[in-house]
Protein backbone atom coordinates (compact mmCIF):
# COMPACT_ATOMS: atom_id res chain seq x y z
CA UNK A 1 0.00 0.00 0.00
CA UNK A 2 1.34 2.99 -1.29
CA UNK A 3 2.66 6.24 1.60
CA UNK A 4 3.20 9.80 1.92
CA UNK A 5 7.01 10.05 2.18
CA UNK A 6 7.10 13.86 1.80
CA UNK A 7 8.08 16.12 4.81
CA UNK A 8 5.38 15.91 7.37
CA UNK A 9 5.54 20.00 8.40
CA UNK A 10 4.08 20.60 5.23
CA UNK A 11 0.77 18.85 5.72
CA UNK A 12 0.20 20.85 8.91
CA UNK A 13 1.03 24.00 7.13
CA UNK A 14 -1.41 23.06 4.03
CA UNK A 15 -4.43 22.49 7.01
CA UNK A 16 -2.49 25.30 9.09
CA UNK A 17 -3.27 23.92 12.04
CA UNK A 18 -0.98 21.10 14.24
CA UNK A 19 -1.75 17.52 13.21
CA UNK A 20 1.02 16.02 15.88
CA UNK A 21 3.03 14.25 12.94
CA UNK A 22 6.41 13.95 14.14
CA UNK A 23 5.96 12.78 18.30
CA UNK A 24 8.47 15.19 20.12
CA UNK A 25 9.09 17.80 17.83
CA UNK A 26 5.26 19.08 17.86
CA UNK A 27 5.47 20.18 21.29
CA UNK A 28 8.59 22.28 21.23
CA UNK A 29 9.03 25.88 19.44
CA UNK A 30 10.60 24.07 16.54
CA UNK A 31 7.15 23.15 14.96
CA UNK A 32 6.27 24.64 11.54
CA UNK A 33 2.93 25.66 12.90
CA UNK A 34 4.73 27.75 15.66
CA UNK A 35 6.93 29.76 13.23
CA UNK A 36 5.68 32.75 11.96
CA UNK A 37 7.58 32.80 9.25
CA UNK A 38 6.78 28.92 8.48
CA UNK A 39 3.33 28.89 9.43
CA UNK A 40 1.76 30.01 5.97
CA UNK A 41 0.27 27.56 3.22
CA UNK A 42 3.73 25.89 1.81
CA UNK A 43 4.45 26.61 -2.00
CA UNK A 44 5.51 30.08 -4.20
CA UNK A 45 1.86 31.30 -3.36
CA UNK A 46 0.88 29.99 0.41
CA UNK A 47 1.11 33.36 1.78
CA UNK A 48 -2.07 34.18 -0.51
CA UNK A 49 -4.38 32.02 0.72
CA UNK A 50 -7.83 33.62 -0.34
CA UNK A 51 -11.25 33.07 0.61
CA UNK A 52 -12.26 28.90 0.68
CA UNK A 53 -14.86 27.91 -1.92
CA UNK A 54 -17.84 25.17 -0.27
CA UNK A 55 -15.59 22.85 -2.06
CA UNK A 56 -12.70 23.95 -0.52
CA UNK A 57 -13.67 24.20 2.95
CA UNK A 58 -14.97 20.68 2.63
CA UNK A 59 -11.97 19.33 0.49
CA UNK A 60 -9.61 20.59 3.39
CA UNK A 61 -11.44 19.20 6.14
CA UNK A 62 -11.20 15.89 4.49
CA UNK A 63 -7.75 16.21 3.85
CA UNK A 64 -7.20 16.85 7.62
CA UNK A 65 -8.78 13.80 8.17
CA UNK A 66 -6.42 11.68 5.97
CA UNK A 67 -3.02 13.21 6.83
CA UNK A 68 -3.72 12.59 10.30
CA UNK A 69 -4.25 8.98 10.30
CA UNK A 70 -1.89 8.84 7.37
CA UNK A 71 -3.76 7.52 4.63
CA UNK A 72 -3.99 7.83 1.18
CA UNK A 73 -7.40 8.75 -1.28
CA UNK A 74 -8.24 4.76 -1.99
CA UNK A 75 -7.41 3.59 1.75
CA UNK A 76 -9.78 6.10 3.32
CA UNK A 77 -12.66 5.46 0.54
CA UNK A 78 -12.66 2.30 2.68
CA UNK A 79 -13.44 3.58 5.64
CA UNK A 80 -15.88 5.57 3.87
CA UNK A 81 -18.13 3.18 2.41
CA UNK A 82 -17.69 0.59 5.92
CA UNK A 83 -18.99 3.97 7.82
CA UNK A 84 -21.99 4.70 5.24
CA UNK A 85 -22.96 0.99 5.87
CA UNK A 86 -23.20 1.83 9.47
CA UNK A 87 -26.55 2.77 11.61
CA UNK A 88 -26.04 6.50 13.16
CA UNK A 89 -23.78 9.19 12.51
CA UNK A 90 -21.59 8.42 9.21
CA UNK A 91 -19.44 11.17 10.04
CA UNK A 92 -18.86 10.13 13.57
CA UNK A 93 -18.74 6.34 12.87
CA UNK A 94 -15.99 7.23 10.20
CA UNK A 95 -13.93 8.73 12.77
CA UNK A 96 -14.44 5.80 15.31
CA UNK A 97 -13.68 3.26 13.23
CA UNK A 98 -10.24 5.11 12.08
CA UNK A 99 -9.53 5.43 15.78
CA UNK A 100 -9.16 1.90 15.68
CA UNK A 101 -6.39 1.30 13.31
CA UNK A 102 -3.85 -0.73 15.17
CA UNK A 103 -1.18 1.75 14.23
CA UNK A 104 -3.38 4.39 15.99
CA UNK A 105 -4.04 1.92 18.87
CA UNK A 106 0.16 1.34 19.15
CA UNK A 107 0.04 5.72 19.29
CA UNK A 108 -2.46 6.02 21.38
CA UNK A 109 -1.09 3.35 24.10
CA UNK A 110 2.20 5.74 23.86
CA UNK A 111 4.18 2.61 22.45
CA UNK A 112 5.55 4.95 19.79
CA UNK A 113 5.95 8.80 19.51
CA UNK A 114 3.97 9.19 16.33
CA UNK A 115 1.15 7.33 14.18
CA UNK A 116 4.14 6.68 11.65
CA UNK A 117 6.64 5.43 14.30
CA UNK A 118 3.55 3.29 15.55
CA UNK A 119 3.14 2.13 11.83
CA UNK A 120 6.53 0.90 11.57
CA UNK A 121 6.13 -0.84 14.86
CA UNK A 122 3.99 -2.67 13.82
CA UNK A 123 4.92 -3.36 10.03
CA UNK A 124 8.44 -4.49 11.51
CA UNK A 125 6.74 -7.09 13.26
CA UNK A 126 7.26 -5.86 16.99
CA UNK A 127 3.42 -6.45 17.82
CA UNK A 128 1.23 -9.28 19.11
CA UNK A 129 -2.42 -8.82 18.78
CA UNK A 130 -3.92 -11.99 21.37
CA UNK A 131 -0.66 -13.73 20.93
CA UNK A 132 0.18 -13.63 17.44
CA UNK A 133 2.34 -12.16 15.53
CA UNK A 134 0.96 -9.00 13.14
CA UNK A 135 2.45 -6.42 10.28
CA UNK A 136 -0.95 -5.23 9.23
CA UNK A 137 -0.93 -1.68 10.77
CA UNK A 138 -4.77 -1.18 8.92
CA UNK A 139 -6.08 -4.02 11.79
CA UNK A 140 -9.02 -2.88 13.74
CA UNK A 141 -9.12 -3.74 17.37
CA UNK A 142 -12.19 -5.15 18.86
CA UNK A 143 -13.06 -5.65 22.09
CA UNK A 144 -10.86 -8.16 24.57
CA UNK A 145 -8.25 -7.37 21.99
CA UNK A 146 -4.88 -7.46 23.90
CA UNK A 147 -1.69 -6.03 22.42
CA UNK A 148 1.39 -7.38 23.95
CA UNK A 149 5.16 -7.29 22.44
CA UNK A 150 7.25 -9.28 20.79
CA UNK A 151 9.37 -11.25 22.83
CA UNK A 152 12.83 -10.20 21.87
CA UNK A 153 14.93 -7.29 23.61
CA UNK A 154 15.20 -5.20 21.15
CA UNK A 155 11.12 -4.40 20.82
CA UNK A 156 10.79 -4.08 24.35
CA UNK A 157 13.69 -1.78 24.62
CA UNK A 158 11.97 0.43 21.99
CA UNK A 159 9.09 0.59 23.54
CA UNK A 160 9.97 0.89 27.04
CA UNK A 161 12.29 3.82 26.21
CA UNK A 162 9.17 5.45 25.08
CA UNK A 163 7.19 4.65 27.92
CA UNK A 164 9.70 6.18 30.35
CA UNK A 165 10.30 9.20 28.15
CA UNK A 166 7.05 9.99 28.42
CA UNK A 167 5.51 8.90 32.28
CA UNK A 168 2.73 11.03 32.40
CA UNK A 169 1.06 10.41 29.52
CA UNK A 170 -2.49 9.43 30.01
CA UNK A 171 -3.93 6.44 28.24
CA UNK A 172 -7.53 7.05 27.11
CA UNK A 173 -10.44 5.06 29.15
CA UNK A 174 -11.11 2.80 26.24
CA UNK A 175 -7.79 1.14 26.45
CA UNK A 176 -6.27 -0.80 29.31
CA UNK A 177 -2.46 -0.55 29.62
CA UNK A 178 0.10 -2.34 32.01
CA UNK A 179 2.82 -0.60 31.92
CA UNK A 180 5.30 -3.17 33.36
CA UNK A 181 4.72 -5.91 30.91
CA UNK A 182 3.63 -3.66 28.78
CA UNK A 183 0.19 -5.06 27.60
CA UNK A 184 -2.83 -3.59 26.73
CA UNK A 185 -6.16 -4.43 26.45
CA UNK A 186 -9.39 -2.77 24.43
CA UNK A 187 -11.92 -2.16 27.60
CA UNK A 188 -15.05 -0.44 25.26
CA UNK A 189 -14.70 0.77 21.28
CA UNK A 190 -13.42 4.22 20.96
CA UNK A 191 -16.09 7.50 20.62
CA UNK A 192 -16.32 11.02 18.94
CA UNK A 193 -14.73 12.30 22.19
CA UNK A 194 -12.16 9.96 22.09
CA UNK A 195 -10.85 11.65 18.84
CA UNK A 196 -8.53 14.38 19.56
CA UNK A 197 -8.54 15.67 15.82
CA UNK A 198 -10.20 19.32 15.42
CA UNK A 199 -12.72 18.69 12.02
CA UNK A 200 -16.27 18.89 11.15
CA UNK A 201 -16.84 15.50 9.97
CA UNK A 202 -20.14 16.51 8.80
CA UNK A 203 -18.29 18.35 6.02
CA UNK A 204 -15.89 14.93 5.64
CA UNK A 205 -19.50 13.36 4.85
CA UNK A 206 -20.66 15.94 2.27
CA UNK A 207 -17.32 16.12 0.90
CA UNK A 208 -16.90 11.94 0.12
CA UNK A 209 -21.14 11.44 -0.99
CA UNK A 210 -20.49 14.10 -3.72
FE1 LIG B 1 3.06 19.38 12.31
FE2 LIG B 1 4.59 18.31 14.19
FE3 LIG B 1 5.70 19.50 12.04
FE4 LIG B 1 4.48 20.93 13.95
S1 LIG B 1 6.36 19.70 14.17
S2 LIG B 1 4.25 21.20 11.76
S3 LIG B 1 2.77 19.58 14.52
S4 LIG B 1 4.45 17.65 12.06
Amino acid sequence: MSRYLGPSCRLCRREGMKLMLKGPRCETAKCAVEKRERSMAPGQHGWRRGRASDYGVRLRETQKVKRYYGLMAKQFRKYFVMAQKGTGNTGEILLELLERRLDNVIYKLNFAPSRKAARQLVAHGHIYLNGRRVDIPDIMVKIGDTITLKNSDHSRKAVKAQLEANPNFQVQGWLQLDPSKPMATVVSLPTRDDVQLAVEEQLVVEFCSR
